[in-house]
């Protein structure tokens, strides 16, 4: 316990519940970071954890990050995350998740849910019935569906962003990239890139949505393992963290790094080293904060209004160009001046009652 209430003193975190439910045999986490900006939001992971600790730990971990990506992406609500402890493939059940929702309901609206690793959006309709707290819906119960697209979109304006500190236009016809990983999020930003008329290189490893992209579009494909070292503008991670690490990053040639991809760098130190090599880079948690925008439009006032929250995830371009104009201006990396201005922002308003849950200022 001792480790737990010192973790959560280092990262000022506010409040973390255990729940259990024996008749469904529900062990859950929810784990309140900060609800300076609104209530906390942040979705439900299930996982087969080794102990309960690393459950707790993870649930933690994971509630700070949703902190600093709702504030950087300009979204008023604050960081919560919740963990169900069991293997999703085999313990999860209808009586669990609505045991989960009870839970959730029970805590009044300080924690907001929604789907995460090991939980579907169907699934969030089960918990809809216990609980109206909840923010990844779908579309026949007033939520904004498929979010992977708004967190694609939200990468392609981040990568114009890049485009235009390093050419002086966000103008992508012509430019090259590689595009690593062709699932939900990576798929939509290879036809948004490819509408734009930028020419690419994909891989994947599974060969069938390899097949997929190169029959649709036109494009070339490599191995995995030969993504870094094409000879591109722009190398766009879409499929795991710690992809940009000893190994890769000497292979690089691309000018900018963005894509959907959370925690890019193997460690904090392989960040410096992009920058010490001239490369731009989009923060992950800004860059891919689409998703987030989109399906919390479903909070502000009148519901979720599709045209409202296209024109929110759109303005990651702008948020990317704040970064840069922090990083230049203080001279820190990238990663940095995205946690700065995320701290500036809660900061900023602690103190103000914010009437909009979820609403962007202006
Ligand atoms: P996904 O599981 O649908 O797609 C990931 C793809 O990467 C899969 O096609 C997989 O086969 C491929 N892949 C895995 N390892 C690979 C490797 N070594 N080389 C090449 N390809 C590999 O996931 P997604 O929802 O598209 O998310 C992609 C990334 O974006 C993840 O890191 C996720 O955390 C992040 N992200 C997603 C969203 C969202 O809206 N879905 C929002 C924010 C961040």
């Amino acid at each position: 316990m001792a480790r737990i209430f010192d973790y959560m003193r280092r990262y000022g975190h506010k409040k973390l519940v255990m729940c259990n439910d024996a008749d469904s045999g529900l062990r859950a986490v929810v784990a309140i970071h900060s609800t300076h900006l609104g209530p906390a939001a942040g979705g439900l992971r299930m996982w087969p954890y080794a102990s309960e600790e690393d459950a707790i730990l993870d649930a933690l971990r994971l509630a700070r990050g949703m902190t600093y990506k709702y504030a950087a992406a300009g979204v008023n609500l604050g960081g919560g995350k919740a963990v169900i402890i069991g293997d999703p493939k085999r313990d999860k059940n209808e009586a669990l998740l609505r045991a989960f929702g009870r839970f959730v309901d029970q805590l009044g609206g300080e924690y907001i849910t929604g789907e995460d690793v090991g939980t579907t959006l169907s699934e969030m309709e089960i918990i809809f019935t216990e609980t109206n707290h909840i923010v990844t819906l779908p579309t026949h119960c007033g939520g904004a569906g498929d979010i992977a697209p708004a967190t694609a979109q939200g990468c392609i304006a981040a990568t114009k962003a890049c485009a235009k500190r390093v050419w002086g236009t966000d103008e992508l016809r012509g430019r090259r990239f590689t595009l690593q990983g062709l699932g939900a999020v990576g798929y939509n930003a290879l036809r948004l890139l490819v509408k734009e008329g930028a020419q690419g290189i994909v891989t994947d490893i599974d060969p069938q949505k390899v097949d997929s992209a190169v029959q649709e579009f036109d494009v070339a494909a490599v191995a995995p393992d030969k993504i870094y070292g094409q000879d591109v503008d722009i190398f766009a991670p879409y499929a795991l963290g710690a992809v940009i690490n000893d190994e890769t990053i000497s292979q690089l040639r691309a000018k900018i790094v963005v894509g959907s991809a959370n925690n890019i760098f193997a460690e904090e130190r392989h960040g410096d080293e992009l920058e010490r090599r001239g490369i731009v880079y989009a923060v992950d948690y800004v860059a891919n904060s689409g998703g987030t925008i989109f399906d919390t439009d479903r909070l502000r006032k009148g519901g979720f209004q599709p045209a409202r929250a296209w024109a929110n995830v759109n303005k990651i371009y702008d948020r990317i160009e704040e970064v840069f104009a922090l990083a230049d201006r203080d001279h820190i990396p990238f990663y940095t001046a995205a946690d700065r201005l995320a701290e500036q922002r809660i900061a900023s308003l602690k103190s103000v009652r914010l009437l909009d849950p979820a609403g962007l200022p202006g």
